[in-house]
């Protein structure tokens, strides 16, 4: 048994027997792994307050050969997200983070660049501002996944979009032009078009000043999130909640 402390962000737990949690944790230097948290609803001590999800941790834990779940020893909080004031709007893009993070996620596979962004994110993620930094991490997880296509030329024949609509439709990869879109398809516009360019080069933190109410970029959203449910083959039910937010 090899005991480690790596940095982590919980994603879900569930409860089982009678105190104990089944954790679902994104670390650092292990990827995602299932651990259980014995009597975790007892100890405050081991575990108080850091079993929220999207809890920024450091986190003790053990490897046991042979056992899918690995024994969680205890949680040192690194960040909350009940550090800053929760609304409906901030949960619902935190519970949207830990959703995909928990269907993409390969388990026991770590992947620096995806555990550097949702801490970007989460940083960003504030009451009253979730519709930047939920963008951002929108864009960013399905290009990490590669499975984000050119954003300003056709995917079928190459040509720029050069100030032009591109055109996408559910169920399908890529971008097209006006000659290579089908039909009942949705449209990007040149300005969202821009703004994933910008998204692409630029940290989070170039973005974290500029308004963003909620409908701009809205398409850029919805791109985004459909090639994540094409490709996970469902829908996201947390997507479903923001779309009725209007994000
Ligand atoms: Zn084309």
């Amino acid at each position: 048994m090899i005991v480690h402390q790596a940095e982590a962000v919980v994603l879900r737990t569930w409860p089982v027997h009678e105190a104990d949690l089944i954790v679902s944790l994104f670390t650092r230097d292990h990827g995602k792994l299932k651990g259980i948290a014995k009597s975790a609803s007892k100890s405050r001590r081991r575990f108080g307050g850091a079993l929220e999800p999207m809890t920024h941790v450091l986190a003790n834990y053990a490897i046991k050969p042979r056992q899918e779940l690995v024994r969680l020893d205890s949680f040192e909080i690194v960040t909350s997200p009940l550090s800053g004031t929760i609304d409906y709007t901030r949960a619902a893009a935190l519970a949207f983070y830990a959703e995909i993070l928990e269907e993409i996620l390969p388990d026991h596979d770590p992947h620096d660049a995806v555990f550097r962004l949702l801490l970007a994110v989460l940083e960003q993620t504030k009451m009253g501002s979730i519709w930047m930094p939920l963008t951002y991490f929108s864009l960013w997880i399905t290009r990490l996944m590669g499975w984000m296509p050119d954003v300003l030329r056709c995917t079928h024949c190459g040509t720029a979009f050069a100030g032009r609509p591109a055109y996408w439709q559910p169920h399908t990869d890529g971008l097209f032009c006006i000659d290579h879109r089908r039909l009942a398809g949705s449209t990007l516009s040149p300005d969202s078009q821009g703004l994933a360019v910008r998204i692409f080069r630029q940290p989070i933190a170039a973005f974290a000043n500029e308004d963003w109410p909620r409908n701009r970029a809205v398409d850029l959203r919805r791109f985004a999130i459909q090639g994540l449910e094409h490709h996970l083959e469902r829908r996201l039910t947390t997507a479903v909640a923001l779309a009725k937010l209007g994000g």
